[in-house]
């Protein structure tokens, strides 16, 4: 066995996920991973954790069931598999999600399935999925390489070596290496960007300008009060812990109705499996009001995405990326969100992270006064190129290049 997965494990107990003695501690994995997730809980139990939940997953049996399982059964849940999740992040557990997936693996289902089961299912574990939105709980993605995955990385070298060259990648992006302790690397970096999160914070800026030789020319304006977030969070009972690994962005919420202009992806986007090479978005006071796709099925299903509900027509979060971090020169296509969004600055659109003052505590309705969009979605998409500028414009009118050719500049 690859000595690094132990420290992988370590480092996602400990950094990752951070369980506290006499915390419950659930990990989401897919059955073929099962001795990574036997190492996880018995690091979790050294860590002194009180229980680990397994919720087993299997991506060809999710396939089957989008694909043969009769229809009304997508517009309709089991309660008790809703009040599982929301009575556990009730009790102050922490989620902790292993992704290993075929990032094909889904072509070829009806989408609409997915789409009607998120809509009845997404308002039902509300609780528990605002809960992890605002960082009340401890919560952390992760992932292991998986065969099609590394095929489709690496195509034309055998499985057993683009495994271990997908193993590889992963490991550098979450700087393990056989000799080091990744738990100090990783203080380090969280400390990196925590540093850039107050800067940006101390700005407080009223809007962002991007622009690119790709056609995008989008103002996007923060609510007042808004902070920086990124690298590591901290829970309600002040925990900290990593939701992402790896990470190197730092984001904010947008204001919902202060988005203008139009914005080009600059890497491909995932809708359930079918990869969109490129695409655009105009907005008009928050709204996408113009969707663009060279494939006039790539454009329906981005129309489909952001119908999902009211909310999701809106943008959710601003995050940046230096165009020159680590996951960003090695050039590499992960077609994996977790960590392509790493190597560019994103947008998201549907529901935003309350990273305005005193955000994680407010009601609904409050956060939507202060200008954040709501939505049962999050879906980001990159944004970021070699000649992506961005101007900052605080409150008093100043303007502060924030990036030039695609780098901080501050
Ligand atoms: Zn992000
Ligand atoms: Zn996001």
């Amino acid at each position: 066995m690859d000595p690094r997965l132990e420290k992988y494990a370590k480092l996602l107990i400990h950094v990752g996920i951070n369980v506290q003695p006499g915390q419950t501690l659930v990990i989401n994995c897919p059955v073929d991973k099962a001795p990574f997730a036997r190492m996880l809980t018995r690091e979790a139990y050294l860590a002194g954790a009180r229980e680990v939940v397994m919720r087993w997953s299997d991506q060809f049996i999710s396939r089957e069931t989008y694909l043969h399982a009769a229809d009304e059964i997508f517009d309709s849940f089991r309660p008790w598999q809703a009040d599982m999740l929301n009575t556990l992040a009730r009790e102050g557990a922490a989620f902790l999600s292993i992704d290993s997936s075929d990032p094909d693996g889904m072509n070829g289902i009806d989408h609409s399935r997915m789409v009607r089961q998120s809509r009845v299912f997404g308002p039902a574990v509300r609780e528990y999925r605002e809960m992890q939105m605002a960082d009340k709980v401890q919560w952390c993605i992760a992932a292991l390489p998986e065969e099609n995955w590394a095929k489709k990385m690496f195509p034309g070298v055998p499985e057993d070596e683009a495994m271990a060259k997908l193993m590889d990648s992963i490991c550098a992006t979450m700087r393990i290496t056989e000799d080091n302790d990744p738990v100090e690397a990783w203080r380090e970096h969280n400390a990196a960007l925590n540093d850039r999160k107050r800067k940006l914070t101390d700005f407080n800026f009223k809007s962002l300008h991007y622009k690119n030789a790709l056609g995008t020319d989008l103002v996007i304006e923060l609510p007042e009060g808004h902070y920086w977030d990124g690298g590591n969070s901290t829970s309600a009972r002040g925990v900290k812990f990593n939701a992402n690994m790896p990470t190197e962005e730092i984001f904010t919420a947008p204001r919902r109705d202060g988005v203008n202009g139009r914005v080009v992806s600059t890497k491909p986007f995932d809708v359930g499996g079918v990869l969109i090479p490129r695409f655009a978005f105009t907005f008009q006071n928050g709204k996408i009001v113009g969707v663009e796709a060279e494939d006039p099925h790539h454009r329906e299903l981005l129309e489909a995405e952001i119908a999902l509900d009211e909310g999701a027509s809106y943008l959710g979060e601003v995050a940046l990326v230096p165009y020159d971090s680590p996951i960003s020169r090695m050039d590499t296509l992960f077609y994996n969100t977790l960590f392509d969004e790493n190597a560019s600055c994103h947008l998201a659109f549907g529901a935003s992270y309350p990273t305005v003052t005193g955000g994680a505590d407010m009601t609904e309705e409050e956060r939507k006064e202060r200008g954040l969009n709501q939505s049962i979605t999050h879906e980001d998409f990159m944004v970021g190129s070699a000649d992506l500028s961005i101007v900052g414009t605080t409150r008093d009118g100043r303007e502060i290049p924030v990036f030039v050719d695609g780098n901080f500049a501050i």
